[in-house]
């Protein structure tokens, strides 16, 4: 059987009997793979390191085709990101980004590009310390690209117009002016100051994101718009649990009219 080794982030680590555990990673080389660490929970044998969820590493693992599970060889750490573990903001930021790429890329669907996003995302978690939510969305807005639905943020997608803006329509994928708005199931009512800070967001680079400043309101709005618009264009995807908390541990609880 084949040895192969690449660069990896762990998503998901999950028990797997009484003494093994199966881990979910996204390779640089291979795309999303799960694999199985046998026996590391037996007596005093212990889990090599590592081998924890949004730890970078150097993955090795036996590879067979055609099965879903593979087998561990070795994982060596290159990066544990221990900035982004001491705040709880950035960390459920980061286990949304995990549980995100873990939800929406298929099995070995190769993507170096979005391994690429993911890492400097992490980093960007690791090293600022404040508004983690806007380097979320900088990353969510390249995952949707390279997924295949990016959102065009140019202009307005049905006449060219550069605004005033009055609605997104996620069937577009993108935001509609007030001449083309019109109401329907997939438009959500949102004008030029979400266009705005999503235009920003969608040019600057990872770590520039937290420069721009938004108030808790338009950020729950951006948090619905997101939600609505990976489960409309994600087939088969239901729900994302680690999203469910954020907003609230975000910006607080929301205030009532
Ligand atoms: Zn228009």
């Amino acid at each position: 059987m084949p040895l192969v080794q690449s660069e990896a982030i762990i998503l998901q680590t999950r028990k797997f009997s009484e003494t093994s555990k199966i881990i979910s990673a996204f390779t640089r080389d291979r795309g999303r793979i799960s694999v199985m660490i046998k026996g590391g929970r037996k007596g005093t044998k212990k889990f090599p390191g590592g081998v924890e969820t949004l730890n970078r590493v150097e993955l090795q693992y036996y590879y067979k085709p055609g099965r879903d599970l593979q087998n561990f060889k070795s994982a060596d750490l290159v990066a544990s990101y221990l900035g982004l573990r001491n705040d709880l903001k950035r960390t459920y930021t980061g286990l949304s980004l995990a549980e995100t790429t873990l939800r929406c890329t298929l099995p070995e669907d190769v993507h170096a590009e979005l391994f690429q996003v993911l890492t400097s995302a992490l980093g960007a978690l690791d090293q600022v310390e404040t508004a983690p939510w806007t380097i979320r969305w900088h990353c969510l807005l390249q995952l949707c690209r390279l997924l295949g639905f990016g959102m065009n943020l140019q202009n307005c997608r049905s006449c060219g117009s550069k605004g005033p803006m009055r609605g997104f329509d996620l069937e577009l994928g993108s935001f509609v002016c007030s001449h083309c708005h019109v109401d329907k199931p997939t438009m959500l009512h949102l004008g030029g100051e979400f266009w705005g800070v999503l235009r920003f967001l969608d040019t600057c680079p990872v770590e520039i994101s937290p420069r721009i400043s938004v108030n808790p309101s338009t950020g729950r709005r951006i948090e619905v718009l997101f939600l609505q618009y990976f489960k409309y264009h994600v087939s088969g995807l239901q729900t994302l649990e680690s999203w469910k908390l954020l907003p609230s541990l975000y910006w607080g609880v929301e205030p009532k009219e």
